[in-house]
């Protein structure tokens, strides 16, 4: 289970609807309750990905890196990675468990015609070949 809370959820969703029709990436921070994930801090990140934006993204490792060092700076932990689907479906892609890491809980943000639509989170396995969704929680108002 993961639980997003208010101003880390506001950040993710006003960087995806802002970067719409691309698809957006970012890191989640956060720590782990009971095998709870709580993200209490968001970071919006480049997506690099040097073809058609709106059907990829592609995480920078350095940045990556860059979001676990700061997490640690906070004594927090890199919980997770999100990422948006303009008009298209929260769902894992072959591409997305492609990239994936087993230790990281992967939200997507489906935005439609700009607007946040729905969310999923997905825990891929340790080998990659599927993810389960993971239930998520986040603030609704
Ligand atoms: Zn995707």
């Amino acid at each position: 289970m993961i639980e997003i809370e208010q101003q880390p959820w506001k950040d993710m969703v006003r960087h995806a609807e802002s970067t719409y029709p691309n698809e957006c990436c970012g890191a989640m921070l956060g720590r782990t309750e009971n095998g709870k994930k709580v993200v209490t801090r968001s970071v919006p990140l480049a997506n690099s990905f040097s073809g058609e934006q709106g059907e990829r993204y592609e995480l920078r490792p350095e940045d990556l890196l860059e979001a676990d060092k700061a997490a640690r700076a906070q004594n927090l932990d890199l919980v997770g990675i999100f990422h948006s689907h303009p008009d298209c479906d929260a769902y894992f892609s072959e591409t997305d468990l492609k990239n994936s890491c087993p230790w990281f809980s992967f939200v997507v943000l489906s935005i439609k015609k700009g607007k946040l639509d729905h969310a999923n989170s997905f825990l891929p396995d340790f080998d990659q070949t599927k993810a389960d969704k993971e239930e998520l929680i986040w603030p609704k108002s």
